[in-house]
């Protein structure tokens, strides 16, 4: 028999499952709201203008392509570390901070998971209930087992706060917790200061491991306000894993940029922690690739470039907003009952909307307006042109 006979057909991504169907619907006012992509007003995926002039001067000075160090370009990681942790950061300055170059946020994650069994093979992995769906296969392949908090209160259309506390107070020591820094995946709710300051209290003294997944710094309420979680972990004294995620903020997605930053007790500590992180990276695929590293590091370490990507990160923010408010007008004129205004508290790019499945189903099959079962839709797809379609839809299930 073939080596491959008893291989099984693996389940299809949702996601992409409903990307393909998208693809396949003949119907002309199709809109698809499933995908976790930022399209601007015009329905297209924007190439920034400061990335374009980063690009240019690239190529103006044209370079060989040598391999990249292991942990990738020095004046990268500095950049991201300075992003994520502020350039002031006492941390950084002691060099207490290992930052790895990575391949998206999901390299990031893959490689602090990978890094992680190596040090406490015998830990536990919570996420939230729910979490972008990748969380749990990333780290069940990374070889944890994988249980989840309470997040998603859908009766409160809120947090269940108290749930998800008195989960990380039940947790054993050194589980890793994963938590979305910013904008969270599905849901769009994320939780105020002051709940991040008790989440920080129970993790401290549970003594867990926070691993804090930020693949949206700036789609919430700005680049400095969605990171100021990472601050509040770094006053109580934490040792915090952070990935991060240029693929949105850049609308870098296909360039594949991130990192991963572990946060130890002492540069030596530091220093220990890199050799392990390179030696995962190595074995797996060796060093990272040039382009759009450079493009980030150029962008964030050139004064006007970095204030043309502040200003363009605004704008996507600021639509993403307005789409919101524009939604819940839309919704409420089209005469839903039920208060939609939910909607404009949730952050980034996507709201769970409160519909049922049937009616996600029945949007999709009759309407040509494609969400993920669980109600979540991106708001970062909905323009001008297509919000009074997609209203339109919704108000016909509801
Ligand atoms: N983490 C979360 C919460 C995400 O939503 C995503 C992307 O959708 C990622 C990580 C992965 O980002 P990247 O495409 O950079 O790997």
């Amino acid at each position: 028999a073939s080596l491959f006979a008893a291989v099984e057909m693996a389940p299809r991504d949702p996601i992409l499952g409903l990307n393909e169907q998208f693809n396949a619907d003949p119907n002309p006012n199709k809109v698809n709201l499933g995908v976790g992509v930022y399209y601007d007003d015009n329905g297209k995926l924007p190439l920034l203008k400061c990335v374009a002039a980063a690009e240019k001067q690239m190529l103006e000075a044209p370079k060989a392509r040598g391999y990249l160090p292991i942990d990738g370009i020095a004046a990268y990681d500095k950049a991201v570390q300075g992003l994520v942790f502020g350039a002031d950061s006492g941390a950084v300055k002691a060099g207490r901070i290992a930052t790895v170059q990575g391949l998206g946020g999901t390299g990031g994650l893959k490689v602090g998971a990978d890094f992680l069994k190596k040090v406490d093979p015998n830990a536990k992995v919570l996420i939230s209930d729910p979490s972008w769906e990748n969380h749990r296969a990333l780290f069940e392949a990374a070889g944890f087992p994988v249980a989840t908090y309470p997040y998603y209160d859908a009766a409160k259309r809120g947090i269940d706060f108290e749930g998800m506390l008195a989960a990380l107070e039940a947790a054993s020591a050194r589980t890793i917790v994963v938590l979305h820094a910013c904008c969270h995946n599905p849901t769009g709710y994320d939780l105020t200061l002051e709940q991040w300051k008790q989440v920080i209290e129970t993790v401290k003294t549970r003594n867990l491991v926070p691993f804090l997944d930020m693949a949206y710094q700036g789609f919430g309420e700005g680049i400095a306000e969605d990171g100021a979680v990472i601050g509040l972990f770094m006053d109580a004294g934490l040792d915090i894993f952070v990935s991060t995620s240029f693929s949105k903020s850049f609308s870098l997605y296909g360039e594949r940029v991130g990192a991963l930053s572990v946060v130890a007790a002492s540069k030596e500590e530091a220093e220990r922690v890199l050799s392990q992180l390179k030696r995962v990276i190595r074995t797996n695929y060796s060093n990272p690739p040039i382009h759009g590293a450079q493009v980030v590091a150029t962008v964030l370490t050139t004064p006007e470039l970095r204030k043309q990507w502040e200003q363009e990160l605004a704008e996507m923010r600021v639509r993403i907003k307005q789409m919101r408010t524009t939604l819940v007008e839309k919704l409420q004129a089209a005469g839903i009952r039920q208060d939609m205004s939910f909607i404009t508290q949730q952050k980034g790019m996507f709201s769970y909307s409160g519909l049922t499945k049937e009616q996600m189903q029945r949007l999709r099959s009759e309407f040509g307006v494609y969400g993920v079962d669980s109600g979540r839709i991106c708001v970062a797809a909905l323009n001008s042109k297509n919000i009074d379609y997609v209203v339109d839809a919704v108000a016909k299930v509801s």
